[in-house]
């Protein structure tokens, strides 16, 4: 992939909220344990909003504030303008990249799928814990949407973790899980996460697996296009090329990151009841399904029974 040094980037899509973001007061975060929580709060960020990683799978072992870092977060206005050279190595700047074209793509395709306009949302980077409106969240639950506030929250650091414990080390696998939280809130304007939400939360064939099946889908389609879509000014693209090999590490990355596969690799036995996203083979497939047609029409996983 090569990302387009000259795109303007819209910095109004993503905050950097720095460390204890949201808090006000700019502490730390309580750590949440894994596997439930306190209050159930946590428990509904990952069982119903629909973390990429999924429930009972904290990733807990990551910084809790050790790690240096801006406590009151960083302006993106000026790391992210084209009047710094180096702004393509930040990672921030590089992922509002990847923000920007997919929403840019989502403003044309969302009426094949919806009635009305796309409403764009913000991306907020976080390190450590952060207030949202789902309640506290620590970086243990992975990238997550909220529903409640519509915006994507995400540990930039998460990408270590996915490189270093699941192998997917591509660079391409951060706009696939970007991609992939965008699908939640594509979902949330559709409602389709509202009727979702009334269905099992688990088991091979519950509505939670649905949906996040969807959101790899949707991921692909919006990976097909990706090339077209446009900087702020509407004349830059955003990339120069997307190659055979970013698509591959994509589906590495799904692929790594199925129910099956985490369940394997934590110790335990695949316990298909226990699914919330799907396994390695399903996500993969969905993603690619996306991608090959390049039609969110083609990605109602509701309605299949080839799941
Ligand atoms: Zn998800």
């Amino acid at each position: 992939m090569e990302l387009n040094e000259r795109a303007e980037l819209d910095t109004s899509q993503a905050n950097d909220l720095g460390r204890g973001g949201g808090s006000g007061g700019g502490g730390i975060g309580i750590p949440i344990p894994g596997g439930g929580g306190r209050g159930g709060i946590i428990g509904i960020v990952v069982a119903v909003l629909v973390a990429l990683l999924g429930g009972g799978f904290g990733l807990n072992a990551m910084t809790n504030g050790d790690e240096g870092g801006q406590a009151g977060g960083g302006d993106l206005d000026q790391a992210c303008s084209t009047a710094n050279p180096d702004r393509l190595d930040d990672a921030r700047c590089r992922n509002l990249l990847y923000v920007n074209s997919i929403q840019a793509y989502w403003q044309k395709a969302y009426p094949e799928v919806g009635n009305g306009n796309y409403e764009p949302t913000t991306t907020n980077f976080f390190q450590a814990a952060v207030n949202t409106g789902c309640g506290q969240a620590d970086s243990g639950v992975g990238p997550f949407y909220c529903p409640a506030d519509r915006k994507v929250y995400i540990d930039l650091s998460f990408y270590d973790e996915l490189a270093t414990r699941f192998g997917a080390k591509g660079e391409f696998a951060q706009p696939y899980v970007l991609a992939h939280e965008y699908g939640h809130h594509i979902q949330n304007l559709l409602g389709t996460n509202a009727k979702a939400g009334q269905g099992d939360q688990s088991g091979p064939r519950s509505a939670s697996v649905r949906l996040e099946l969807q959101a790899d889908c949707y991921a692909g389609a919006w990976a097909k296009h990706a090339t077209e879509s446009k900087d702020k000014t509407g004349q830059q693209p955003l990339f120069k090329s997307i190659t055979e090999t970013d698509i591959d590490q994509a589906v590495d990355t799904a692929e790594a990151i199925g129910d099956d596969s985490i369940q394997e690799r934590s110790g335990g036995r695949v316990n298909p009841d226990q699914f919330t996203h799907g396994t390695s083979e399903q996500r993969k497939r969905w993603f690619t399904q996306g991608y090959d047609r390049g039609d969110p029409k083609t990605c109602d996983t509701f309605g299949t029974d080839q799941l």
